[in-house]
């Protein structure tokens, strides 16, 4: 039977569902609805807030620090798993780049763009009239985030918000340690503080950010077993 013969006969037979929706315009419609039923994130929904902020100098500088650890973190971890030959690394390249079941190219540009968010949010004291306020140079941020995705986390893609949470945590991390070489100012903080504040923040960042995608990568790993077992 011919293929438009088959589909005809489904259709008659009924056993044409939902799987296949009307060609043209109403079923791209519907096929965009189901993908963003399933790959959006409330990252997604920061999106609209951050784009009426002004795209500074400064924003930038920070935005391409973070994207080259991101970058780079990825050629570390690919080399160690050519060299060690472990597949723990391999599945932290993995989780750092892609989501199950999301096209890769969105993969990508969410990635960039909470990549963008986490390096940008401590600069938002900006808008207070205050430049490096110890409340957003810090690891409060992170913790903010921390709480919004533990009490929403399904909404939308449950997965694919907690690995956003361990990017923002990186790009976070990355802006406050890149805030000590030109020796960054924290407001209302002695003097003496400002390095060891900004470098213990950036650390506790970052190490928290690394645990929590470790967790999620030996529960990933688990519940895998235990499906193939
Ligand atoms: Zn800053």
């Amino acid at each position: 039977m011919g293929n438009a013969a088959k589909k005809l006969n489904e259709f008659n037979s009924g056993t044409a569902t939902a799987q296949t929706p009307p060609r043209g315009p109403l079923g791209l419609l519907r096929r965009s609805i189901d993908a963003l039923k399933s790959n959006h994130t409330l990252w997604h929904w920061t999106i609209p807030l951050v784009l009426v902020m002004s795209f500074t100098v400064d924003r930038t500088v920070h935005f391409l620090w973070a994207a080259l650890f991101w970058l780079l973190s990825i050629v570390i971890l690919s080399g160690a798993k050519k060299i060690a030959n472990r597949t723990r690394f391999a599945s932290m390249v993995d989780d750092l780049t892609a989501s199950p079941g999301v096209p890769r190219w969105h993969c990508l540009a969410l990635n960039l763009y909470v990549i963008y968010l986490g390096s940008w949010l401590p600069d938002i004291d900006w808008l207070f009239m205050q430049h490096r306020s110890p409340i957003s140079h810090s690891v409060g941020p992170y913790f903010l985030m921390l709480a919004v995705v533990k009490k929403y986390e399904s909404f939308g893609n449950r997965e694919w918000n907690w690995k956003l949470l361990c990017l923002f945590g990186y790009a976070l991390a990355s802006h406050l340690l890149t805030d000590i070489p030109p020796g960054g100012n924290v407001i209302s903080l002695p003097a003496w503080l400002d390095m060891p504040y900004l470098a213990i923040n950036g650390l506790a960042t970052f190490v928290l950010a690394f645990r929590l995608q470790k967790q999620r990568l030996s529960y990933a790993s688990k519940v895998n077993q235990r499906n193939t077992a």
